[in-house]
């Protein structure tokens, strides 16, 4: 529960102190009763118009963040595991990750409040690239590279093609490191296709979304999004 004034302000209407003003003088109607009482406090679902018009309830924000390992991609987790909204010191807009990364995997996340925006980044028509670096047990052949670009067959469908690179090897303790370029976002998708080619991840990072990087951040580092990347994301 919050002060009507404060909600009032938060959306962007007007000051707090303005909106004790709007109370008073009648113009503000909580569920559509109006409310003249200024200690008033609301629901968060409440519906609050001012003039008749319903307000925003938040101001839409847009985050990117450097998940690391051993994070939920949640905003809450019910064994108190660390979540991804606990990295983002700099709102209280309630915010939510666009799409999840395993718990194991570290990597670039989205954060918004949005979820208009969400739901068009997730959508399978969006069809965004996202980069992945998995480190896998052994070492794929061109073929198998082929093969998952191509597209392999999962208990969910055909994969749509990708582009699957290999990087470097390690002979010493038969690992590989593997780019792989997705347009999709099934659950688990890059281990389950490489599982599907015999080649098990061992470490898996996205370090791409679109044409945005992890450049300057560190893991657990986050920043604000620039209207000009969200508009060019839309
Ligand atoms: N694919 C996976 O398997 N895991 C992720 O976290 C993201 C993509």
């Amino acid at each position: 529960m919050e002060r009507l004034q404060k909600v009032i302000a938060r959306a962007g209407i007007t000051s707090r102190r303005k909106a004790e003003d709007y109370i008073v003088d009648g113009r503000v109607a909580v569920d559509g009763k109006r409310v003249q009482e200024l200690g008033t406090k609301v629901s968060e679902k409440a519906v609050i118009e001012v003039d008749g018009v319903p307000i925003q309830r938040e101001e839409p924000v847009y985050f990117l963040l450097y998940k690391p390992g051993k994070v939920i991609s949640a905003v809450k987790d019910d064994k108190d595991r660390a979540v991804v909204t606990d990295y983002i010191e700099d709102t209280e807009a309630r915010i939510f990750p666009i799409g999840r990364l395993d718990y194991d995997t570290s990597g670039l996340l989205l954060l918004t409040n949005d979820g208009d925006f969400a739901n068009l980044m997730m959508h399978p028509r969006s069809k965004i690239k996202k980069t992945y670096i998995a480190k896998v047990k052994g070492k794929p052949s061109k073929d198998t590279l082929r093969k998952l670009s191509r597209g392999v067959e999962l208990e969910d469908g055909k994969t749509l093609p990708a582009k699957a690179s290999f990087k470097s090897g390690n002979k010493q303790n038969d690992t590989s490191i593997i780019e792989l370029v997705i347009s999709e976002g099934r659950n688990h998708q890059i281990r389950r296709m490489l599982e599907s080619v015999g080649h098990p991840v061992l470490k898996l990072k996205r370090e791409r979304y679109a044409f945005l990087t992890l450049e300057g951040l560190q893991p657990g580092d986050f920043r604000k999004l620039k209207p000009v990347e969200v508009a060019q994301l839309r």
